[in-house]
């Protein structure tokens, strides 16, 4: 299908069709080229390709057809000219550092992004002299005072983990630019099949392939999406560096892909029934879903999003007793901190995920004892909920 123009289709047949491209031995399914490197028929084309004078693979760091097909593909969903796969969401992170960031460099970042995303602004690229600011996500005057003259990126979560605030990207968009800044969008909660950032204005868009891309907790993997020349920096980061996705990984997650939106509309559809029922529970304090019409961001979610998304927070009442006994009282919902899995999974941020925040950190992020956060699965619903139920009858 690659000797098509693609554009003329819509997401799901991209989804199932875009980037194989068919080999001599005429395969149905995307073949796994588990090569380290490849071979050349004599000197000369092996001079050219590492000459970068002829097109091809060299070795597997670099470039991989599988790998490559997976980038196309998802590349495409997103709307984007191209995709750069890594070996983990965390080396897509990584690579857009080293690809944009240099010494005296300064980076604002939302507040609520994923933990590690904090440690490697601050800690590991903060050794390098690039400095970072964190600031509330729906502030946007938060935003705008924390600009400097050396401020090169903008770096966003949006839904946030695990309150589920929504950023205005268009906004921020316009603001990173009107100050020759780079706006990113971590999109691994949403995936291409809810929210293309690139449509209002983001510049580069990074994903955890480990959650909702493979969806079935296989396979550690990542990517940044977005225009062609702005990425050929981070494919160079990649390619030298090393963060580089396998290629049956890459094999996992083309699959993946093609079940995405089925499976995210599912994931939402479970999501919304699950927050409409703990809304109404006498047990819990507040939900936060973006699918509720009373949440703050719930406009700005339809308006960005094609749906709410599968991870739903909520606060029980009776603080950290009253959260682990729902935890300890569920029967099949994994007590883990992944998410974006068909199996649903249930974790108390405030002694996990958030659990080295300081207490004064974790108020400002709105990581109260009670809380507790679901990603919702895609067993049935009813028996999702009486999993649950168990605890919060016992509160
Ligand atoms: C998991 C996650 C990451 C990190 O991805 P890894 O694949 O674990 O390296 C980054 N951002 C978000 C939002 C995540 O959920």
């Amino acid at each position: 299908m690659s000797q098509h123009d693609d554009s003329q289709y819509q997401l799901d047949t991209l989804a199932i069709r875009t980037g194989h491209t068919r080999s001599f031995e005429g395969e149905h399914s995307e073949p796994i080229f588990l090569t380290s490197s490849f071979v050349y028929a004599n000197a000369a084309e092996a001079a050219a390709k590492f000459s970068g004078k002829e097109p091809g693979n060299i070795y597997s760091r670099f470039t991989n057809p599988t790998v490559a097909m997976f980038e196309k593909r998802l590349a495409a969903l997103d709307g984007a000219e191209r995709a750069v796969a890594t070996g983990s969401g965390m080396g897509a992170i990584l690579a857009i550092a080293m690809a944009y960031l240099k010494a005296g460099d300064h980076v604002i970042c939302s507040r609520a992004v994923f933990g590690s995303t904090v440690s490697l602004f601050e800690k590991y690229i903060g050794k390098f002299g690039v400095a970072v600011d964190f600031v509330d996500l729906t502030n946007l005057q938060a935003w705008q005072d924390a600009i400097r003259p050396e401020t090169k990126l903008f770096f966003v979560e949006s839904p946030s983990n695990p309150l589920a605030e929504i950023a205005d990207i268009q906004a921020l968009s316009d603001l990173a630019h009107a100050h020759g800044a780079l706006l990113a969008i971590d999109n691994s909660f949403c995936t291409p099949a809810l929210q293309q950032p690139v449509k209002f204005g983001a510049d580069l868009v990074i994903y955890s392939a480990t959650k909702y891309i493979d969806g079935q907790g296989r396979a550690l993997g990542g990517a940044v999406v977005g225009k062609h020349q702005l990425l050929e920096e981070v494919f160079g980061v990649v390619r030298t560096l090393g963060p580089s996705m396998s290629p049956f990984n890459a094999w996992v997650f083309l699959k993946g892909l093609e079940t995405l939106r089925l499976r995210m509309n599912a994931h939402c559809e479970g999501a919304q029934k699950l927050a409409e029922w703990l809304n109404q529970h006498d047990k819990v304090e507040k939900v936060y879903y973006a699918g509720l019409p009373e949440h703050v961001g719930h406009e700005l979610a339809a308006k960005q999003q094609s749906g709410f998304g599968g991870i739903v927070s909520f606060e029980v009442k009776g603080g950290r007793e009253a959260a682990w006994k729902v935890i300890d009282n569920t029967q099949f919902i994994s007590i883990t901190g992944n998410l974006g899995d068909v199996k649903s999974t249930i974790t108390h941020p405030a002694t996990t995920t958030h659990g080295k925040l300081s207490d004064a950190a974790k108020a400002a992020a709105g990581i109260r004892e009670g809380l507790i956060r679901v990603s919702v699965g895609l067993e049935d619903i009813h028996d999702i909920i009486a999993d649950l139920s168990r605890g919060l009858d016992l509160i």
